[in-house]
């Protein structure tokens, strides 16, 4: 983490802190703010807590926090990777009555074949992201790994968004996360690499396929200029974190950025009491 990550954080507690006393306030008996967008976090993970040490964050920063595990073939590499009906079943009975969300973090473009609909039903959303992508070889490669084959810039975001494009078009998901994330070397460049034509075709994916676009408040990504012309293309957006305990629920940069875009709730990604889309593909 850097300094700047760090001092951000910091600020993120205080401010949470200051917004939770006003939300007593409502918890009291005031009419609640219609037109403010939901204290949502649905990209959480354990990692290192137990779900009680989670869920107890989430009630005491004010927001609904939604865990969730990456998913997938035993071909992706993690510490934890649900690959079958039995592993996301344990998974789901550990997350019940903790009064959070459950979702899966799905890896590549062959997961869902993984899991029955029965069981993707009992879920609540599905997540993906595009930072695993195919490397020189075809394979599987992590684009946070520093070994990882970027090469020129130009052809690689070519490459990045036409494998956010497939991923949306080729599996259900519910939600993109950490959108327009660049690896390390590239994100000096990132206001250059995201042309508005690029930003175009992500955010016409999403929309045609229903898929909610995250807003990180771990990597303060997408920018306003990205999030503003997802909104004028009418898409759905989510609040995440990615936070590791006690990361989560610290979705600052998520509500700022709603209300610099004059958000209203219809315009945030909630889970369908239907499930995930997986489970009713
Ligand atoms: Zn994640």
């Amino acid at each position: 983490m850097t300094r700047r990550n760090f001092l951000t954080l910091t600020g993120s507690v205080i401010t949470l802190a200051l917004r939770g006393q006003a939300g007593s306030t409502a918890a009291a008996g005031e009419v609640p703010d219609a037109v403010s967008p939901p204290r949502v976090d649905l990209h959480v993970h354990l990692d290192n807590s137990t779900i009680e040490q989670v869920a107890a964050l989430g009630v005491e920063r004010g927001v609904k926090l939604g865990v969730v595990e990456h998913a997938g073939t035993k071909e992706n590499q993690y510490p934890v990777v649900l690959s079958n009906d039995a592993e996301l079943l344990a998974f789901i009975t550990k997350l019940e009555g903790k009064g959070v969300y459950k979702g899966i973090q799905a890896e590549w473009i062959d997961w869902a074949g993984c899991f029955s609909k029965e069981t993707l039903k009992q879920l609540d959303y599905v997540l993906s992201d595009a930072m695993t992508m195919p490397g020189p070889n075809g394979k599987r490669m992590k684009l946070w790994d520093p070994a990882a084959t970027i090469g020129p810039a130009e052809e690689f975001m070519e490459k990045y968004v036409a494998w956010h494009v497939q991923c949306m078009a080729q599996q259900p998901l519910d939600i993109f996360g950490n959108t327009t994330w660049l690896p390390d070397a590239l994100m000096p460049q990132y206001d250059i690499l995201w042309t508005e034509a690029r930003m175009q075709q992500l955010i016409e994916a999403a929309v045609k396929h229903n898929v909610a676009l995250e807003i990180s408040s771990w990597l303060q990504l997408p920018k306003l200029p990205f999030l503003r012309l997802a909104k004028e293309a009418g898409a759905k957006f989510s609040f995440g974190s990615n936070g590791r305990y006690p990361k989560m629920g610290l979705i600052d940069y998520c509500l700022e950025s709603a209300a610099a875009l004059q958000l209203t709730p219809a315009d945030i990604y909630l889970p369908s009491p239907l499930g995930p889309k997986a489970a009713r593909a």
